[in-house]
């Protein structure tokens, strides 16, 4: 777990937030090993600074994940700029709002990025017939990624990793820019109970 989300959740550790974001931040320290390990066995990797995939994407998304990216823009200063962005006119329509082509990985909250960010082009995917497989990106140009792969043992695909998410947060999906709103209003209330010190909050724990 990158000292990043450990500091979140410590920040929330006494709400009830705590326990859904330490499961979430596990779940993806996990896959971030699986999808490292994968990527290796089958020599897959994004073309030198593409982030071509953030610019036609606004992500759907769990509110769980809302929460640790929301969390993120709250409590580091220099990504608070970014919440006006959430806001912007036609925002629901993509670019997803956090996407930064000036940047190293092209999205600013890289560190607490949702599930599909860390799936996308890095895990197998199962065909309508029900068979693992992974098919190159569309704009992969470069061809640093195999065209097709078919699999002859076991591998996790993005429809396990997305059960494994829905089994923590039991709620469905929606907008990036619509759910991280909602997020970042639940959410800068709490901290502000919190910074005054209110014990007797009904959010608290
Ligand atoms: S959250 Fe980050 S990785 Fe995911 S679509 Fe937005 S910019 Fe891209």
């Amino acid at each position: 777990m990158s000292e990043t989300i450990s500091q979140i959740i410590k920040a929330f550790e006494e709400t009830h937030h705590h326990q859904s974001m330490n499961q979430l931040a596990t779940l993806y320290a996990e896959i971030e090993e699986q999808t490292s390990r994968f990527r290796d066995e089958y020599s897959i990797a994004c073309g030198p600074g593409c982030g071509t995939c953030c610019e036609h994407f606004n992500p759907d998304i769990t509110a769980l994940e809302a929460s640790l990216v929301a969390a993120y823009l709250l409590l580091e200063e220099s990504k608070r700029p970014l919440i006006e962005r959430l806001y912007a006119e036609g925002v629901d329509e993509g670019p997803c709002p956090l996407y930064n082509k000036d940047s190293i990985y092209h999205c600013s909250v890289y560190e607490v990025r949702p599930l599909i960010c860390r799936l996308f082009g890095s895990s197998a995917s199962l065909d309508k017939s029900g068979n693992a497989v992974f098919r190159r990106c569309k704009y992969n140009e470069e061809g640093t990624m195999p065209a097709l792969l078919t699999f002859d043992k076991p591998v996790a695909t993005l429809q396990s990793y997305s059960y494994a998410l829905r089994s923590l947060d039991g709620q469905g999906v929606d907008l990036l820019s619509t759910q991280v709103r909602a997020l970042v209003e639940q959410l800068q209330f709490l901290i502000s109970l919190i910074e005054s010190g209110d014990d007797d909050s009904p959010l608290a724990s």
